[in-house]
């Protein structure tokens, strides 16, 4: 499931090549993935508007039109974003913009994510809930502490949660609860503040360092796996030792999803 690096990754890799670009058309191939918008409406709102800027926010990738409209795209489990030369025919591709000479391609195995073409409001009304960008100026360590003591919820998920994080998932969670010496089940409003500062930096500096290594590592859609190039220190190391204490990783079950963590490490 991409995260916040690798969408970033990908938000920056199409916008060398999209920006300034006219959609002359849209294909939708699988009406699913607009719904519940229809392949003629997408097609209609999008067709002769010219790309003007891509950004990520949390998950989300937006492409801002002319106009005042904008694309937004959702990746979920499996879904792709890549530019590309060529006819795509396989079944998977869902959505194609034409670019004139070359086409944003939305690609999705899982056919879980989502592409729709929004006004500025309904994008905004999307996009609301969303807390603050980890990486901003706007997540303070002060903030993060406040949200922490008004939540009950255990420290992993409540760093999931995209009204809290926008843009952490399961990967980043993991490792910067790691890096702050906190166990993923704690619940978040008893961690103690100078954990908390920890915390703060602690997801600061591995989305930093993953965003570093997704940038490196993406080349072609198809080839970035998710924490490719980031040392994980305890992602996916069930039963290896730990790099700091030599403790066995455990991997535990939490709101449905594998949580990996130091028993030494993280109290
Ligand atoms: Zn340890």
């Amino acid at each position: 499931v991409p995260e916040l690096p690798e969408v970033e990754a990908i938000c920056s890799a199409i916008a060398r090549e999209v920006t300034g670009r006219k959609i002359s058309g849209v294909q939708v191939r699988r009406a699913i993935a607009v719904h519940p918008q229809t392949p003629a409406a997408v097609a209609r709102l999008a067709a002769g508007r010219t790309i003007e800027r891509v950004r990520r926010r949390g998950k989300n990738i937006v492409l801002e039109l002319s106009g005042g409209m904008a694309v937004r795209v959702h990746l979920r489990m499996t879904g792709e974003l890549y530019v590309s030369r060529d006819e795509e025919r396989t079944p998977a591709v869902r959505v194609v913009f034409e670019l004139g000479g070359r086409r944003l391609v939305f690609r999705d195995a899982r056919a879980l994510g989502k592409v729709h073409v929004l006004t500025q409001r309904q994008l905004d009304a999307a996009l609301e809930e969303l807390g603050p960008e980890p990486l901003s100026r706007e997540f303070s360590a002060t903030r993060l502490v406040e949200m922490a003591a008004r939540s009950r919820q255990p420290a992993k998920l409540f760093l999931m949660d995209q009204s809290r994080v926008a843009g952490l998932g399961n990967i980043y969670a993991a490792e910067a609860l790691f890096c702050a010496g906190i166990h993923p089940a704690k619940p978040i409003h008893r961690v103690p503040a100078d954990r908390m500062m920890r915390l703060h930096a602690a997801i600061q500096a591995v989305l930093r360092e993953a965003t570093r290594a997704a940038k490196r590592e993406y080349r072609r859609p198809g080839t970035l796996d998710e924490g490719e190039g980031f040392q994980c220190r305890v992602y996916g190391r069930a039963g290896e030792p730990c790099l700091t204490c030599g403790r066995k990783i455990r991997r535990v079950p939490q709101g449905g999803r594998s949580t990996y963590y130091c028993p030494g490490c993280q109290r």
